[in-house]
């Protein structure tokens, strides 16, 4: 079994994602006996190219053309089904991210392969069997996917599977797949970036916030706190319902799916459907004056207390141990 990988990038940089689906890719590969090709797609420095190397991918194939400068979701799909194909690969890695959620589907289809979305730890492997625990139901509950087919794809959630560095140097080829003219039908004329912050479903760490917060204009305290921690600011659906923050910021059910490393809830009721969107985070704060408020039941830490008390003091200890 060879395996490829999507490796995302952003303006240049690869994404941290991008490292980690590398790291879980060749974690596989350890236990297959196997080896890891990676592949990306536009403008990249070889130096950068390179450092795909340094977490596992014995190959990197890289996709220069200029249709491609910008993410269309069916070419995209189509250069990594060619990759998978010109690389011999049976399993396909890609993050699940904005990208690789509408990706994942698409190269599945088009090499008749088994998939699982939203992986959060490596598969099980037997023979050709791979069992792959995921997210299900918007974060609700786990499932185990069982991959029977020769061909797989699996989806790996963001901040699942740490990096990690092995240190080699890859060989970097330039591959170039045809691309037909129905796989461009979409163009990407322009993208606006509305914000500078780390965005809410690669964020490490975030500070969310609800309806305890009483109106908007103290959500000073909740940025200063997230620039504290260098985490992104998110909301519940109410408080983004109001205005007072972008319905980009909103999480669960009907918002955004969040699989940080630490998710801190400020006034915040605990709602299943708040909880959809975050059940991946791996450690939960919950601060909240109610001590029977839900949110509790899933908390790893909790601080049963007035926001307005609690955060600044928390900001200034954050500050203070910070130097
Ligand atoms: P509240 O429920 O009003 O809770 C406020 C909390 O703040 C309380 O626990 C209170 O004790 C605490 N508090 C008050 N003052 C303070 C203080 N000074 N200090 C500390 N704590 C304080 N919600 C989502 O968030 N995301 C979704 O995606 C979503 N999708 C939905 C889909 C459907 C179909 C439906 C029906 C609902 C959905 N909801 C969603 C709404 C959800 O059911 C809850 O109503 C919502 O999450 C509650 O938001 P909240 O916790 O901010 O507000």
């Amino acid at each position: 079994m060879s395996i490829l990988v999507y490796a995302e990038h952003a303006d240049g940089t690869f994404k941290k994602s991008a490292y980690e689906a590398v790291s879980y890719a060749k974690a596989i590969a350890d236990i297959t006996n196997t080896w890891v090709t990676a592949v990306t797609i536009g403008d990249i420095s070889t130096s950068e190219l390179a450092s795909l190397g340094h977490y596992g991918a014995t190959t990197v194939l890289h996709v220069s053309s200029e249709q491609l400068n910008r993410f269309i979701n069916q070419a995209y799909a189509s250069v990594v089904a060619a990759a998978a194909n010109h690389a011999n690969a049976d399993l396909v890695i890609v993050s699940n991210s904005f990208s690789g959620k509408g990706l994942a589907p698409r190269i599945a289809a088009k090499l008749g392969a088994g998939l699982a979305d939203g992986a959060v730890e490596l598969p099980v492997v037997e023979g050709n069997k791979l069992t792959v625990k995921k997210t299900a139901f918007s974060g609700k509950a786990f499932a185990f996917t069982e991959l029977i087919s020769d061909k797989k794809v699996i989806s790996l959630n963001i901040n699942a599977f740490e990096a990690q560095e092995t240190g080699d140097t890859p060989q970097i080829e330039t591959f170039s797949p045809p691309i037909e003219e129905r796989d461009l039908a979409t163009i990407v004329e322009e993208i606006v970036r509305i914000t500078d912050k780390v965005s809410l479903p690669e964020a490490e760490i975030v500070v969310s916030a609800g309806r305890g917060l009483k109106g908007p204009e103290n959500w000073g305290m909740i940025e200063e706190l997230a620039d504290a921690l260098g985490a992104a600011t998110a909301c519940s659906k109410p408080v983004s319902d109001a205005g007072w923050r972008p319905h980009s910021e909103h999480v669960g059910q009907t918002g955004i799916t969040v699989s940080p490393n630490l998710y801190i809830a400020i006034g915040i009721s605990g709602a299943i459907q708040h909880l959809a969107g975050i059940s991946a985070s791996k450690t939960i704060v919950v601060i909240n004056k109610d001590p029977e408020a839900p949110f509790f039941k899933v908390a790893d830490y909790g601080v049963v207390g007035d926001a307005f008390e609690v955060i600044p003091k928390l900001t200034a200890a954050i500050k203070a141990y910070k130097g």
